[in-house]
């Protein structure tokens, strides 16, 4: 078993991603388990959208900004690789068909020894090799194997669709996208076009479907909105063009 590998100076790589958005992700995580989180800078108060899987100080890496105002954090579903920094927050949002998730989620373990058989199965279903650590360094600080990924979070507020997160200059409405899961949810700014979609639309081949009904008419609601940029649970943000390249790419996949 290698135990071997490096300890992290810092676990999270912050990237401006515009309007004072900060894309916030874990280099030191296997691809497969990598995720995004955003930081929103608001007048009143910050907002977080998704927390990573749990493994380094998020709460930490935020406080330089967090200091200054109070932060809510929105998950937006409740996926071990989102929940995972939820707990550390004083206002923990989701919405209520998540909540028993986000107060049970898989607890990623360091160690391919300690992978179920299942999520050997599915990493191998999205096409990647099953890695012998979950992660290429260890984060600063230490950590206990038994305790290594996402935390149980009890939620401070349960939203639903058309709800509001206000943080003073900026307001988010929540949209429910049923399909990745029943109660997948995203954030729309109307007054700059910002969507934060969490894993109802990303840049990759085959997303992870619990609804097929239920998740085209997610996306076909996505595509009618006047998009400028998707801030998403995995990988790149992108614009219109792209979402809808993606959303048709999906739809079709879905029919057949
Ligand atoms: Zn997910
Ligand atoms: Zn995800």
């Amino acid at each position: 078993m290698t135990t071997d590998l490096p300890v992290a100076d810092r676990w999270f790589k912050a990237k401006p991603a515009g309007l004072g958005v900060t894309m916030l992700t874990e280099p030191y995580v296997e691809f497969f388990f990598q995720s995004n989180v955003w930081h929103v800078r608001g007048r009143d108060r910050d907002l977080v959208v998704d927390t990573g899987n749990g493994i380094g100080d998020l709460r930490g890496e935020l406080r330089p900004f967090t200091e200054i105002r109070p932060v809510v954090a929105v998950v937006t579903h409740g996926h071990f690789d989102h929940v995972g920094g939820l707990h550390a927050f004083d206002e923990r949002v989701c919405h209520r068909l998540e909540a028993a998730d986000v107060g049970d989620p898989f607890p990623l373990p360091a160690f391919r020894a300690d992978y179920p058989d299942w999520f050997e199965l599915e990493i191998r279903q999205y096409g990647y090799e099953v890695p012998e650590t979950t992660v290429r360094a260890w984060p600063p600080g230490g950590f206990d194997r038994g305790r290594f990924g996402a935390r149980p979070s009890t939620p401070t507020r349960l939203v639903e669709e058309a709800d509001l997160i206000e943080l003073g200059d900026r307001v988010f409405e929540v949209l429910h996208l049923p399909g990745h899961t029943a109660g997948s949810i995203g954030l729309w700014e109307e007054a700059t076009g910002v969507l934060f979609s969490g894993d109802t639309v990303y840049v990759v081949d085959a997303l992870e479907v619990s609804d097929k009904e239920a998740f085209a008419g997610s996306l076909r609601r996505l595509r009618e909105l006047p998009v400028e940029v998707v801030h998403a649970g995995h990988n790149a943000s992108f614009g219109r063009p792209e979402l809808h390249r993606l959303i048709d790419s999906e739809l079709a996949r879905l029919d057949t």
